[in-house]
């Protein structure tokens, strides 16, 4: 048996209103994308002869990311060229940072699918500019597209203290999430603005020095990093066991293959030749800045959890789809905030204030179930929606009205589910539709016993088996009654008029 280690180095982009170092904007979108080298400038474009400007709102939202991450952050800092000749970076070098990162000595706890709980150091986050895009066509010619050129791009490293896997998934997943909570990065793996690199190496359990390190990269999805990951550990194991030896290179994830294939042989780090930016001050960080931003950190996924749980009664299952849900965790409090504000009208004040602990239960099952199959229906090829999607679908007050309409009994479940699908597709409010449709539970005797008889008279055959013990025939006629009144009949007074009538 072999012990696996990994580092991770990831890249996310930061979320900004320009660029890195000069003033066009960050907007690397699919519209940008389809007009490339639309959104330059001599800057960007490493003209000789420009100069860089520092975006202040990137370093802000560094910080902020490294102190979520439990990181120090340095009181003073640099930036660094990093020299590597590439098409896709014309001035011969990147601005990144080499001895002096914003952030360092971090961690992230993270909760695996035994309930486990595991700390993952973290080495260090730095700040760079990303490098412009570059496409091959058919034909053998290479096209680049500087609209990504100078984004800001923070990159995190992680001890090797991962060993699984799963691990390593999970820690992207919760980083990525983390990064949506603070808003600093969209983070989508999909769209590249996330992008992860696995360093994994495999030793004797026992000992003391970690075997050959390969490096994979070009992974685009949370389950390709597993899907990598486990691969590797089978390769590298199989080679062990023929007494072979692990080559140090790198290789890519091919998604045809299932594979991961040899790249090329891995540069060392000296050969980037850093050096300080000349073009840019050194930059010192005050504790007073450093406390500013701390209190303008939003709440974190871990924070929330214990929030739902405490104010909410939610349980462990539904505070997690809350958590990873972010639209839907807000779509959720702003229907509670809304169904608060009720209470204070004081018509409606005693019914919700019995009722609301079901209430808020009642809101948590519709998002959960209902609301959230209608979105997924309808959202089959977009992948993420917003919140403003949803309050576009339905609002929150129409949301929290229905849930009232259920509570109190004046519809029921079944009639809820229809009434949910309408106002997904029409945006009308619940009562507006219970009204138009007819939809309003019948509760009063009268009514519900003439539905009674007339389902009765249809189905003598029926009330012949009941009599004569078939006990499943009293559904069955339970069944035709609903149908009769569309659904619409109160089921308990139901249940009781048959049974009084039949016995
Ligand atoms: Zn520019």
């Amino acid at each position: 048996m072999y012990k696996t280690t990994i580092g991770l180095e990831i890249h996310f982009e930061s979320k900004t209103r320009s660029k890195m170092f000069c003033s066009c904007a960050n907007e690397e979108n699919i519209a940008i994308e389809e007009r490339p080298n639309t959104n330059v400038c001599p800057i960007c474009m490493g003209h000789p002869g420009t100069l860089p400007t520092i975006n202040e709102e990137a370093i802000d939202k560094i910080i902020m990311t490294g102190l979520a991450l439990n990181c120090e952050i340095s009181t003073h800092s640099k930036f660094d060229r990093k020299s590597y000749f590439y098409p896709d970076l014309p001035k011969g070098y990147q601005i990144s940072q080499y001895d002096l990162p914003f952030c360092k000595n971090g961690y992230l706890n993270i909760i695996l699918n035994n309930n486990d709980q595991k700390k993952i150091r973290i080495t260090r986050i730095h700040m760079e500019e990303d490098t412009a895009r570059l496409s091959h066509s058919s034909d053998g010619a290479s096209l680049v597209d500087f609209n990504r050129s100078g984004l800001p791009l923070m990159e995190l490293v992680t001890e090797p203290d991962i060993n699984t896997a799963e691990e390593a998934k999970k820690f992207c997943q919760d980083l990525q999430l983390i990064l949506k909570y603070l808003g600093v990065s969209n983070a989508d793996m999909e769209k590249g603005q996330m992008r992860c690199e696995v360093n994994i190496s495999l030793n004797k359990e026992g000992d003391s020095e970690l075997g050959t390190k390969v490096e994979i990269k070009n992974l685009s999805s949370f389950k390709i990093v597993e899907k990598s990951i486990e691969y590797e550990i089978k390769r590298q194991s199989a080679l062990l066991d023929k007494g072979e030896k692990i080559i140090q290179e790198t290789r890519g994830w091919h998604d045809d293959k299932q594979a991961t294939l040899s790249q090329r042989s891995k540069e060392s780090a000296h050969e980037y030749r850093y050096f300080p930016e000349p073009d840019l001050p050194p930059i010192n960080i005050t504790q007073e800045k450093i406390e500013e931003i701390k209190a303008k950190t939003p709440e974190l996924p871990e924070t929330k959890a214990t929030r739902f749980a405490k104010e909410y009664g939610l349980n462990k299952k539904e505070i997690e789809f809350f958590i990873k849900d972010f639209p839907f965790g807000k779509y959720f409090e702003k229907t509670i905030s809304e169904l608060a504000c009720w209470k204070k009208d004081t018509t409606r004040k005693d019914v919700l204030d019995e009722n609301w602990k079901d209430l808020v239960q009642l809101c948590a099952n519709y998002m959960i179930t209902d609301f959230q199959s209608l979105v997924k229906n309808d959202e089959k090829d977009m992948g993420e929606y917003s919140l403003e999607y949803l309050e576009n679908k339905i609002t929150p007050e129409n949301f929290g009205e229905l849930m009232c309409l259920i509570s109190s009994g004046e519809i029921s479940s079944k009639i809820a589910k229809t009434v949910l699908i309408e106002m997904f597709a029409t945006k009308a409010d619940p009562s507006q539709i219970i009204e138009n449709q007819g939809l309003s539970q019948i509760g009063d005797y009268d009514t519900i016993e003439k539905i009674i008889d007339e389902v009765l008279i249809k189905n003598q055959k029926a009330v012949e088996d009941y009599k004569n013990g078939k006990q499943n025939s009293f559904a069955f006629l339970i069944g035709q009654i609903m149908a009769a009144s569309r659904g619409t009949a109160n089921p308990q007074k139901t249940a009781q008029i048959l049974k009084a009538k039949l016995d």
